[in-house]
């Protein structure tokens, strides 16, 4: 139903795809509440840590949050109305730093712990940023190109009041990529009367973005897996991988590990997978999915489900499609001697004591996904000193910080005698707590 002004009213089905199919913006409740889990971390690594009450309290809180409804006019002249977030946790050690996702799953619970998420990985790359993320409620797949640059526009033109390269830079995550960025920046420039590249990272490397962002993200996953692979004592040449989700970050490891030697078994994405036990060439199915295909029609191989993915007995379980994957629903079938945590949030704290007590190596998110912030950061350095870097330099930087973060958390586990991720987390909130502390509580 459609007024005469041509605005699809609140909620009329029509509006399905804005927010208002969900009148309840934080309805997952329980295990399936991304904010409950990630506090539940939190609580789990700070108490390990004797830090002053009022710090803990003001941690588990998000520092601000901005919650916009927005109309987005349709190319059939419509209007449908969005909402959108951008949550920062915490600014103690700089600007704020978190991408945006696109997704009709986006509430401000998961926004929220996404947030706090960033606050710790930063913290752990030793970058000197705070957390922040963003969300649109809306699949971008339903939108035509041009529609998507108008509400990404005004979606930029909204959060406008917090974003900018000294205090917020938003980045890309699930929905979004370099072009939806591109966009973003060219409206904070347009807003400002010149061009602000440091404003956004993962753009096109045309307008500023850097070179290797785009695969930062795997890379940084391969990488850590090759890590936790020597330490299992498992050679990466004889390694079995599968991979759960194949996009940004999914297809770059899986390509990776493939490079390093190893067997790339199954891959999935949101409509279901593959198998072969003989290997995959993942820039096969790559090229498969660029030229129209899904990943799950892809030739010489075998369905599987994503369910059927999870429990596969394999060497490596790289999850990079999104969050509360690995659940206590199924933690106890897991059957992979180590897990890459590509995606943020992909194991609950439920899930998490099932698979500590079956021994399995857990490569913990704000670890395992950390080289697409840390190439963020490289980004912008670059956009502010407007001087650019080689790609071999990126990658020996991204590696030279990934692996010191990697070392330093194994051994805050040994001293501790606590798993990977308490251990990445109590690193993480100690240094928050020390530079709050440092800086003083104002006034
Ligand atoms: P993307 O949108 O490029 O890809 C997501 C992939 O997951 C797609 O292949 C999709 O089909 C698949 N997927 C969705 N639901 C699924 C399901 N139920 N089962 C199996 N596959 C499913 O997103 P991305 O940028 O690759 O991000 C993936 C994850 O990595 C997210 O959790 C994101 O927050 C995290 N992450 C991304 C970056 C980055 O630089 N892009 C950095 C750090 C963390």
């Amino acid at each position: 139903m459609v007024d005469e002004h041509g605005i699809v009213p609140i909620g009329s089905s029509e509006g399905s795809g804005s927010f208002f199919r969900s009148p309840l913006p934080d309805r997952k409740q329980g295990e399936d509440n991304a904010y409950a889990n990630a506090l539940a971390q939190f609580e789990k690594a700070v108490s390990h840590l004797n830090l002053k009450r009022g710090v803990v309290e003001t941690l588990r809180h998000p520092k601000r949050e901005l919650s916009v409804t927005f109309p987005v006019l349709m190319d059939n002249q419509e209007v449908r109305v969005f909402r959108g977030y951008r949550v920062h946790h915490s600014a103690v050690k700089g600007p704020t730093k978190g991408g945006i996702r696109y997704s009709k799953e986006v509430t401000l619970d998961e926004v929220r712990a996404l947030a706090m998420l960033m606050t710790w990985k930063c913290a752990l790359m030793n970058i000197p940023y705070g957390g922040a993320k963003g969300g649109v409620v809306v699949d971008p797949k339903e939108l035509s190109t041009r529609e998507l640059e108008r509400l990404t526009r005004r979606y930029a033109t909204e959060i406008s009041v917090l974003m900018g390269p000294e205090s917020d830079i938003p980045a890309p995550d699930m929905g979004t990529n370099p072009q939806v960025m591109a966009w973003i920046m060219d409206t904070y420039s347009m807003h400002r009367g010149f061009s602000v590249p440091a404003v956004v990272t993962g753009k096109p490397v045309e307008i500023g973005g850097s070179l290797g962002r785009t695969e930062a993200t795997g890379r940084g996953v391969a990488e850590t897996m090759r890590e936790a692979l020597r330490i299992r004592g498992i050679d990466p040449e004889k390694a079995t991988v599968a991979v759960q989700g194949f996009g940004n970050v999914g297809s770059v490891a899986a390509r990776i590990a493939y490079e390093m030697g190893a067997k790339v078994v199954a891959i999935t994405c949101s409509k279901g997978g593959i198998f072969n036990g003989n290997g995959l060439d993942p820039q096969a199915v790559i090229r498969h999915v660029e030229e129209g295909g899904c990943v799950y029609n892809f030739p010489n191989a075998d369905g599987i489900s994503n369910e059927e993915l999870l429990t596969l007995d394999c060497d490596v379980l790289i999850v990079a499609a999104l969050e509360n994957q690995i659940t206590s629903r199924n933690a106890d079938k897991i059957r992979a001697k180590i897990i890459a945590e590509g995606a943020n949030g992909p194991t609950t704290p439920e899930a998490d004591e099932i698979l500590n007590a079956k021994g399995i190596f857990i490569i913990p998110d704000i670890l395992c996904n950390s080289g697409g912030v840390t190439v963020s950061y490289l980004e912008w350095v670059q956009d502010l000193q407007s001087f650019f870097w080689p790609v071999e330099e990126i990658n020996l930087k991204l590696q030279a910080l990934l692996m010191k973060a990697f070392e330093s958390v194994m051994e805050c586990a040994r001293i501790y005698n606590v798993p990977n991720r308490e251990a990445a987390q109590i690193l993480a909130i100690q240094r928050i707590a020390d530079a709050m502390m440092i800086r003083g509580i104002y006034p």
